[in-house]
């Protein structure tokens, strides 16, 4: 990617979208200077908002990068997490499984790990691993990212684009858009994964929960968030439709009262619910859960002088991931707002 290296000083770039991937991207390239844009229909994303949120891989590929990535999410998560106000904090909690008695390849190198005793375990879990990890309060933390833009210079347009053409002239245009680029792209090599979460009163837990389901569509897992805790989930292969299903919200609280009692008493205070992206299943000549992060450069169709668009499809509020295209793209030091363009502060919208 030599010639995004090349960027310009006080280059206009436009991250289109304002999930946790178009946030950190633009945050990271407006801290090394460059004059960012972000356009987005939502701000911030809903799929964003939905998750959980903890740090650990889950469909997602390849491993190795994945690994990288993570690496890095951890380091930059762990010094967030020394300021309340971001949202991130280091929480202990059991990863457990019903089947599996082997840990978490991910999880044996973090602070506290250690199998459980039995007695630990909910009634029917056969193995269980302790470790602390990053649980990150979306809301919070995309409200921190969105601060962090504006002190930055950055700002933040709320529009829905037909075309990344119709992002406007710049040198560099990222594109962070999620499912949504199924149809911006367009990208026919997308698929949904629809996940819902319950969000509760916080009867006193201050440990995260989380069963290895494996590919099982109905998730087990709960995350204490301060007075609140989320409660998980569901992942419904090829499903993209983001209306709340009582059902399955009712099949969540179930499973998690079943191994923490404690919730039955919880009040039901929203319900979330994202769609993550992913690829057409390898078998259909699609790339299933591989992370798509490539350059794609249209000089007569973007932008006359130097169209180029960073195209990313990620899965996790990782930081590590969402920076690779700005650690690439190294625009040059000194901050300054673009000309004429308003510094926008967005409230938080709840997700629907
Ligand atoms: C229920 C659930 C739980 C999850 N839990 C976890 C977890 O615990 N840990 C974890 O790491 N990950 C988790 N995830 C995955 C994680 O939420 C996603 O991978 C991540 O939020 C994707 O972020 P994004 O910025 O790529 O996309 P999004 O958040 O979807 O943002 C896309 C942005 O692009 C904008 N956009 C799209 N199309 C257009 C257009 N045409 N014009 C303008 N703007 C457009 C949207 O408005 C939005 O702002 C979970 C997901 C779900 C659904």
């Amino acid at each position: 990617m030599n010639s995004v290296a090349s960027l310009k000083r006080e280059a206009r770039v436009v991250v289109v979208g304002a999930g946790v991937a178009g946030l950190t991207t633009a945050v990271v390239l407006a801290e090394a200077g460059a004059l960012v844009h972000v356009i987005a229909e939502q701000v911030p994303g809903v799929t964003s908002l939905a998750a959980g949120a903890v740090w650990g891989p889950y469909l997602v590929e390849p491993k190795d990068k994945v690994d990288q990535w993570g690496q890095r999410s951890l380091e930059i998560f762990r010094k967030l997490a020394e300021d309340p106000s971001t949202g991130v904090r280091l929480t202990s909690g059991i990863e457990a499984s019903r089947t599996a008695d082997a840990p978490p390849d991910w999880a044996t190198t973090l602070p506290g790990f250690r199998p459980c005793e039995p007695a630990e375990l909910p009634a029917g879990f056969s193995a269980g691993y302790r470790f602390m990890v990053p649980l990150i309060d979306m809301p919070t933390y995309l409200d921190y990212l969105l601060r962090q833009l504006d002190a930055a210079g950055g700002t933040v347009e709320r529009l829905h684009l037909a075309s990344l053409a119709d992002a406007g002239p710049a040198a560099l245009i990222v594109n962070c858009t999620g499912l949504g680029a199924q149809e911006l792209v367009p990208d026919h090599d997308l698929r949904p994964i629809r996940g819902q979460h319950v969000v509760v009163t916080n009867p006193g837990l201050t440990e995260f929960f989380s069963e290895d389901t494996g590919l099982s569509q109905d998730l087990l897992c709960f995350y204490p968030h301060g007075d609140t805790v989320v409660l998980g989930g569901t992942a419904l292969d090829g499903e993209g439709s983001l209306a709340p299903d009582e059902k399955a919200a009712v099949g969540i609280l179930a499973r998690c009262v079943e191994v923490e009692p404690r919730l039955a008493k919880a009040r039901v205070l929203e319900h979330r619910l994202g769609a993550r992206s992913a690829g057409l299943p390898r078998g259909a000549g699609g790339r299933d859960h591989l992370v798509r992060l490539r350059p794609a450069v249209r000089r007569h169709e973007v932008a006359p002088d130097l169209g180029q668009q960073p195209h990313q499809h990620r899965q996790g509020p990782d930081q590590g991931h969402a920076r690779a295209p700005a650690d690439r793209a190294r625009p040059v030091r000194g901050r300054r707002r673009p000309q004429g363009a308003a510094r926008v502060r967005l409230q938080q919208e709840p997700p629907g």
